[in-house]
């Protein structure tokens, strides 16, 4: 890899490896870049010399460590703006749901989408056809339940990133792929369209290569947590749950608990 690479003129989205299986995701335009969830500095910190880059701002979608933990060193090297949820020390610049913020540097813009249920304050940013949705929608999947939040919540966040058009690029933030559509064909063994997209992922798997963005209408056709009024999946969560489950939320609810111990 050459040290100083040709400037970017056009917005590329790069996905940078942190830790065992998280991206963060860099935005990059006119020789600048904005960072989405930086768990660790070091790898932005390499980007950015490999590519002649000048860090613009960094974006937060909530306050887990392997998420936030390289903002403090990154700011040493570059002080810029940190936008994200309020309660997150870190932040400089809160944002909350319907905000539309610029991106410096990289002539682009944010609107924040507020989406709980991973975490209580967690959000997403949508820039154009781009969302970045740190751990709520993974392809395939979606987050934990790991704060005070429902799963009620979460099936909402859901269901409203669902209502975005269906070209919309996926950018979450770990490389859980594979094994979400394990579990998806255990709750969905008929569907062809994940047949597909599980032989999909594994050859870019296979040639080393991520698995993400993934597109919203990939995540309708395949991912159980978009798709719980399917009547296979509700049966198939009955089925497990030995219980009928009275609505799509409820279905959802005992999908999480399932995947949790699968
Ligand atoms: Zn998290």
């Amino acid at each position: 890899m050459p040290i100083h690479a040709p400037r970017m003129s056009t917005m590329q989205i790069v996905p940078l490896s942190a830790f065992r299986d998280n991206y963060i995701w860099a935005m990059t335009a006119h020789g600048q870049c904005v960072i989405v969830d930086p768990g660790e500095a070091e790898p932005v910190l390499r980007f950015l010399l490999q590519h002649d880059l000048r860090l613009a701002a960094i974006l937060i979608t909530h306050r887990h460590n392997d998420h936030i933990g390289g903002v403090a060193d990154l700011l040493e090297a570059w002080p810029v703006p940190v936008f994200g949820p309020a309660l997150i020390a870190l932040v400089t610049n809160p944002v909350k749901a319907n905000d539309c913020i610029d991106l410096p540097g990289i002539d682009a813009r944010a609107s924040v989408m507020e989406v709980p249920g991973h975490t209580e304050e967690h959000i997403a940013f949508c820039c154009g056809e781009h969302l970045f949705c740190g751990d709520t929608l993974f392809a395939g999947g979606c987050g934990r339940l790991l704060g005070s939040s429902t799963a009620a919540e979460l099936h909402a966040s859901l269901q409203r990133i669902a209502t975005l058009p269906e070209s919309t690029q996926i950018y979450c933030a770990h490389e859980y792929t594979l094994g979400n559509l394990r579990f998806a064909q255990a709750v969905e063994p008929e569907n062809e369209a994940l047949k597909t997209r599980i032989a999909h992922c594994n050859a870019l798997r296979a040639s080393g290569l991520p698995t993400l963005p993934s597109r919203l209408g990939d995540e309708l056709a395949t991912n159980p947590f978009l798709r719980t009024e399917e009547p296979d999946i509700r049966n198939a969560a009955e089925r497990h749950a030995g219980a009928p489950l009275g609505s799509p939320a409820a279905v959802f609810a005992a999908l999480r608990a399932w995947k949790d111990t699968f």
